[in-house]
């Protein structure tokens, strides 16, 4: 039996998420999480995407570049779970994983010859994806389905803002064009921070979004305020 296998990226994602801390552990959790996907030769020729116009989302089956180990772990600690209990890798949708491949369903809003608009998206920017095939309703969809370690999706805390910071978000936001106070707001209330981290209010966090540095901190457990919106250090 043949033992290994080679794949290689057929594109890559250019996403709004430089960094992988606040990006939501799955996807559809941010619809306002946006990014594109540039799809190298040959496949950048247009015929590859023929026919993507009519479907509204799309499997994306991609690399966790930046989670790639040379040793396989058979348990993990999901962040679900408290970052405090092991389960088999195969349980969850841990990014370190053997072979290192993800899955996510994502919005398609617009197919050109070589490149997918995407929405809805958990990916950080870069990622490799190894190929892409449409979500089909009848057959993807599982009414009965059940996950009883991952039965809803994360509890939603409240999102504050300071005056100034929402003000620096609206003008980055007419200046990208893109849905940046939804965003920021979108991620922030999946509360990023790993769950067995109690947040002192001094404490300051932050994640880069675009080409923007967005802090924040936790005036109080289960709140967030973001405190500034502002160009990233290059
Ligand atoms: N929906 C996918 C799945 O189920 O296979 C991904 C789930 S995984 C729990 C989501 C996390 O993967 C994100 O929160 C982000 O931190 C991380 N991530 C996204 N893209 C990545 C990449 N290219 N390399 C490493 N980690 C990545």
């Amino acid at each position: 039996m043949k033992q290994s296998y080679g794949v290689s990226p057929i594109g890559f994602v250019r996403s709004c998420f430089k960094e992988k801390f606040a990006i939501p552990r799955q996807p559809q959790l941010a619809p306002a999480a946006r990014g594109v996907m540039e799809l190298v030769p040959p496949f950048d020729q247009g015929g590859a995407v023929q026919g993507l116009e009519q479907v509204s989302h799309v499997w994306l089956l991609f690399l966790f570049h930046e989670a790639l180990e040379e040793k396989p772990r058979l348990k993990v600690r999901p962040p679900r779970l408290g970052g405090n209990q092991t389960m088999g890798v195969f349980a969850t949708r841990a990014t370190h994983r053997p072979n290192g491949i993800g899955q996510s369903v994502v919005k398609l809003e617009r197919v050109e010859p070589g490149r997918l608009w995407l929405s809805g998206i958990d990916l950080l920017d870069g990622t490799p994806v190894l190929d892409i095939k449409p979500y089909v309703p009848y057959a993807d969809i599982v009414v009965e389905a059940s996950n009883d370690m991952a039965a809803a999706a994360p509890e939603l805390i409240p999102v504050y803002w300071d005056e100034s910071a929402l003000l620096q978000a609206r003008q980055h936001a007419l200046r990208l064009s893109e849905p940046l106070v939804e965003l920021i707001e979108q991620c922030l209330t999946q509360d990023p921070r790993p769950a067995y981290q109690v947040p002192a209010p001094e404490r300051r966090y932050g994640a880069q979004f675009w080409d923007l540095d967005v802090r924040w901190h936790y005036p109080q457990t289960g709140q967030i305020r973001v405190l500034e919106v502002v160009p990233a250090a290059v």
